[in-house]
Order: structure tokens, then sequence, then C-alpha cells
């Protein structure tokens, strides 16, 4: 039974049982608590919320903080990226593979997680790092020169080895919705390689380079398509001559 007064916090404890263990030490650490506590007997009781200035809970501030503490921590310290033109989700995505978040084998085994072997699950040639995994892997290597070939550069351009490269580098478009494009498309192709990965090591899909360039074509277009406001995109020239599209 406790009574709340101007001078503070008085009364006794009714138990039904007496306390043991670490009840006890709960029970003294509270009565330390309450000593600080001034209670103003006018006042009705309520919560506040310690995370802000004037006690009151906001779902934007909630946002911030984590935005701030968890998004912007630790190694590898960069921006979030943003693409309009591609589903939210493979923003997220990006930003896992940019901080080496995706569950490769390497970063599992980085973590603790037990498992037979690190080396990568569809070629077997090298230990399955993000970069592996998503551009130097022989399947997916091939995957990327179909799509710049797709693009009209053929030989005359490689895909690019470095991850943050590979999802920041837009300099091979004129304008900026050029660059908006190009990039959307790498992510989309990067998201699907990732997607048929899983497919791979979970469900023993295969995934053959025809088959992937074409459901990356569509795909993309997709998502893309109805995202881009400021120029229109239509199949035939997205799948026929697509370079229109970065100028
Ligand atoms: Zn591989």
């Amino acid at each position: 039974m406790v009574h709340v007064t101007e001078s503070g916090c008085t009364g006794r404890w009714m138990w039904t049982r007496e306390l043991t263990g670490r009840a006890r030490g709960e029970l003294a650490e509270l009565n330390r608590l309450l000593e600080a506590v001034t209670a103003d007997p006018k006042k009705s009781d309520g919560w506040l919320w310690s995370m802000s200035s004037n006690g009151v809970f906001s779902t934007g501030i909630l946002s911030d903080l984590i935005r701030s503490k968890v998004l912007n921590s630790g190694q590898n310290n960069c921006e979030t990226l943003r693409n309009n033109l591609v589903p939210k989700k493979m923003e997220v995505f990006v930003w896992r593979a940019r901080k080496n978040r995706l569950p490769v084998l390497t970063e599992l085994d980085k973590r603790g997680v037990d498992l037979n072997s690190v080396r990568c699950p569809l070629c077997d040639g090298d230990i399955e790092s993000v970069s592996h995994s998503l551009i130097l892997c022989k399947h997916t290597y091939d995957i990327w020169c179909k799509i710049l070939e797709w693009w009209g550069w053929g030989r005359s351009k490689s895909p690019s080895v470095q991850v943050e490269e590979l999802f920041c580098d837009t300099s091979c478009a004129s304008s900026d919705i050029g660059k908006n494009i190009w990039q959307a498309v790498v992510w989309s192709c990067s998201y699907l390689i990732w997607k048929n990965r899983n497919q791979k090591v979970f469900s023993n899909k295969c995934w053959n380079v025809p088959v992937a360039v074409n459901e990356i074509q569509v795909k993309s277009f997709e998502w893309i398509a109805k995202r881009c406001k400021y120029k229109p995109i239509d199949w035939h020239n997205w799948l026929h001559n697509p370079q229109i599209f970065l100028s």
C-alpha cells in the first residue's frame, strides 16, 4: 500500500508471501529509485518518453533515432542511396549489400554460424563473399556481360568488380534521368541475381544465363517504366534500343 504526498511516497508493502532471491534485490533497487521521486498528488499519473525533450512519443523521432543509430552505425559507414524507380525493398537490399550484411557464407561464418564450407554454393570456385556472389561468380559475371551487351556496350565495357562501384557508378549516362535509369537497372539486376542465388541454395532451382537476362529485362521494365514520370519508356525500345533512355 503506497501513499503519495507532496513530500514523497510513503507506505508499506503487503506481500502475500515472503520475498526471496532476485526479487529481494529488485525490491531494494525499486526502493532506491523511489527515494529520488518527487510526486505531485495534484497531477494525474502518466507515461513520459525519455527519448524526446517534451516526453511525448513520436514515430518520427523514433524513426530518426533508428536511422541514425542503426543505418549509419559501424564499419563501412555510408549514406543510404535512394532511387525512386525501383521498389523500396531494393533500396534495403542495396544498403545491406554495401554494408556486407547480405547473408553470404563468409559473412555468416564471421558472425559465428557453424558451416561446413564457405565456398560459393553456385560455382564452388571461390569463397562466397558479397562481391563474389553479386559480380564475380562465373554464373553471375556472364549475366552482367549479357546485360552490358543489351545496353549496347558489347565488349567495350566490363562489369564493375567492386560492390560500391557497381551500385553507385552512373557515369555511363549523360543526363540525370539517364543516370537514375541506369542505376535502377543495375540494382534490379543485382537484386534478381541475389534472389536467384537464394533459390538455388534453398530450393535447388537453376537459372541459366538466357533465362536470367530475360527475367531481368522483364522485371526491370515492370519496375522502372511505371515509376518513370519524366520519360516514357516503351517495351520495344527497352528491349532493342535501351541506350536512348540514358541521354
Ligand atoms: Zn560462385
